[in-house]
């Protein structure tokens, strides 16, 4: 009776939810950062789908994760958007802006989705574009479906000032839980890496009542590893691959 009992406690204790990180990207007709890697990470069922934002010459907002991207010398902070658009991605599909890719969240309400703004050149350029991002959020209804990261204190500040209410994880992994507490944060959002170095955070964020996501964690090993560890969140580019591993633990 005491095993069956233990046995039920531990396949009742909670299990980090999936990120598709950068979308579900590493499937037939995707392509990192897509309007499709939002619409295959939402076919699996991933709890959430991971994007990277940034503002353009013109203040304008794009999705991409490189500041350059590859093979050109288009850099998405010091070109236009128009210059920007015109790059196709590996799908075929041309590099989204904001608008576009939000309009596709709308249409797959079950996914959240998890907004990285990366960071600017300068404070007053990541204000502006917290501000735009915080009014089209709310222009497309998904204030209660969007977390924002950052790397950036400043931005992470910015969102809290524009949104109140809104869920805001910090990325760069150099504060312990209770300086990302004092900055009236959700959470942190750590690399795997630092999260190995500190694996005590984990528990010191939750006992502060924030929650952890751990990026970006593709090996099996490393799956289990922040399973066991208990971390909220973890972000990988193999959405598939962890969801099978927990369904095992
Ligand atoms: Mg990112």
């Amino acid at each position: 009776m005491m095993m069956t009992l233990l046995g039920t406690v531990a396949a009742c204790t909670a299990q980090p939810r999936v990120v598709a990180h950068r979308g579900y990207w590493r499937t037939e007709g995707s392509a990192q950062n897509s309007l499709a890697s939002f619409v295959k990470a939402d076919s699996i069922g991933a709890y959430a789908s991971e994007m990277d934002v940034w503002l353009t010459a013109d203040d304008g907002l794009v999705v991409n994760h490189d500041r350059v991207y590859r093979g050109t010398q288009i850099d998405m902070e010091c070109d236009k958007e128009r210059t920007i658009r015109n790059i196709v991605l590996p799908n075929g599909e041309n590099i989204p802006t904001l608008e576009a890719y939000l309009r596709t969240v709308q249409k797959h309400p079950k996914t959240r989705l998890v907004l990285e703004l990366k960071s600017l050149s300068d404070m007053r350029r990541e204000d502006l574009a917290v501000k735009k991002i915080v009014r089209m959020i709310h222009k497309y209804g998904l204030e209660n479906r969007t977390d924002y990261i950052a790397f950036s204190i400043n931005a992470c500040l910015a969102f809290r000032k524009e949104e109140p209410d809104a869920r805001i994880f910090y990325l760069e992994g150099d504060l312990a839980p209770h300086r990302v507490k004092a900055l009236g944060l959700t959470g942190i959002d750590y690399s795997k890496e630092v999260l190995r170095a500190h694996p005590e955070w984990v528990a010191e964020a939750h006992e502060l009542g924030l929650e952890v996501n751990v990026w970006t964690v593709d090996s099996e090993e490393d799956m289990r590893y922040f399973t066991q560890l208990g971390v909220d969140y973890m972000t990988t580019n193999e959405p598939e691959r962890l969801q099978r591993l927990l369904e095992t633990m």
